[in-house]
């Protein structure tokens, strides 16, 4: 990470001519398991990864916020007591919405003092490992330290949410911004995504000889369009015609009424998410009892529901599960929200290279782009580094 932490230091001292006050980072995940229950207020439980989005932030002796980004050549600007969801676009929307979400979550902006910052990440954009809740989650840490606005862990995931839910418009739930801000080193974060509680869960993989592999498929994914919308609205009508306030509220016992009530669609879109939630909880309590190597089933099934039932997958994503589970993985899924990104495998450490391989030509048979594979270890949440 040395290397990076340079760069963002001399990417502000380029943009600014002066030198940053302080640096902050925030991890990217990727969710072990627990898709799309998130919204339907279920069970999570991702882990933060060894992918950073860093921010260096100098101060300034007036009430402007600017943003920049090794991603993008314009300087944003901003009054802070101007600061409004609807006037902000692009990717400034991130940073500069998760400033204007602190004040609506309490936060006394009147008097505190401009800021400007610098982004640098090695989170891959749009790869289904949450680019996005890295840097709401990098800047929410960095504006509430010298902001000093007292705000825990879990106020300053809802606030990165409502920042990518009403700044940027983007209609996601808490499991990105939790797993970014409450990750710890070879845990994972459990997450009720209803209360909030959240609790983290020993993984244990390097112990157990296991690696974590991401197949990104490079094949990308857009949350503002088409099916992210589409499943919520289903999930939505799912709760409604079966007369509760969330499918969170349903069990598997529901699952028989479910089906005589529902359209087809519907029905399989709501026991996706019935038996995901029972697949997290049954993770949690195989991690706590016996052990990495006991979660690979769960992990295969997640995709089945999500292929057949939920129908967010993509053949790349199918191709990249299959053949790692025919090449040596425990267990594999796609993670994120789907219609592209990347998928997951578990795999013992002597096997990775072998399940590349496999992959590379699986992909190269079919005529598909060649993805981009690559390991995650659990890693720690946000910090000022
Ligand atoms: P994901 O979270 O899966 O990576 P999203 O579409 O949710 O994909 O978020 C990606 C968007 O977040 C980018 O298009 C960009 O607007 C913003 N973003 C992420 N990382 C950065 C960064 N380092 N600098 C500027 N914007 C970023
Ligand atoms: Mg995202």
């Amino acid at each position: 990470m040395s290397d990076i932490r340079d760069d963002v230091v001399e990417g502000f001292e380029e943009t600014y001519g002066y030198s940053p006050s302080g640096i902050w980072s925030a991890p990217g995940r990727v969710n072990l398991i627990g898709e799309h229950t998130d919204y339907n207020l279920g069970f999570v439980l991702p882990f933060a990864i060894n992918r950073r989005t860093i921010v260096a932030l100098g101060l300034r002796d007036d009430g402007i916020l600017r943003v920049a980004s090794a991603f993008a050549d314009e300087v944003a600007e901003v009054e802070i007591a101007d600061l409004s969801p609807e006037r902000l676009q692009g990717w400034p929307a991130y940073p500069l919405g998760v400033a204007w979400a602190l004040a609506q979550y309490g936060a006394d902006l009147a008097g505190v003092p401009g800021v400007d910052l610098f982004i640098e990440s090695t989170v891959p954009v749009g790869a289904g490992l949450s680019s996005s809740a890295a840097i709401e989650s990098a800047v929410a840490v960095a504006l509430n330290d010298v902001w000093q606005l007292g705000f825990d862990r879990a106020t300053l995931a809802k606030v990165g949410q409502l920042a990518e839910n009403k700044a940027v418009g983007v209609p996601t739930g808490i499991m990105d911004q939790s797993a970014s801000l409450l990750g710890r080193g070879d845990h994972a974060v459990f997450l009720d995504c209803r209360s909030l509680e959240s609790s983290l869960v020993p993984l244990g993989f390097e112990e157990a000889g296991l690696q974590v592999l991401i197949i990104d498929t490079g094949v990308s994914h857009s949350h503002a369009t088409g099916g992210y919308a589409a499943r919520r609205a289903s999930c939505e009508l799912g709760a409604r015609t079966l007369g509760v306030p969330s499918l969170r509220d349903l069990t598997v016992d529901d699952l028989p009424r479910a089906q005589q009530i529902l359209d087809d669609e519907t029905f399989r879109r709501v026991r996706h998410i019935i038996t995901e939630n029972q697949r997290v909880l049954d993770t949690v309590i195989a991690l706590r009892e016996t052990g990495p190597h006991a979660i690979g089933d769960l992990l295969d099934a997640s995709h089945i529901s999500m292929r057949d039932d939920f129908e967010i997958s993509i053949p790349e994503l199918d191709l990249a599960v299959e053949t790692a589970q025919l090449n040596g993985a425990i267990g594999a899924r796609m993670t994120g929200g789907g219609f592209g990104g990347a998928a997951i495998a578990l795999v013992p450490t002597e096997g990775i290279s072998r399940i590349q391989v496999a992959i590379d030509g699986a992909f190269a048979e079919h005529g598909f782009g060649q993805p981009t594979m690559f390991t995650v270890v659990p890693s720690d949440g946000a910090a000022r580094d």
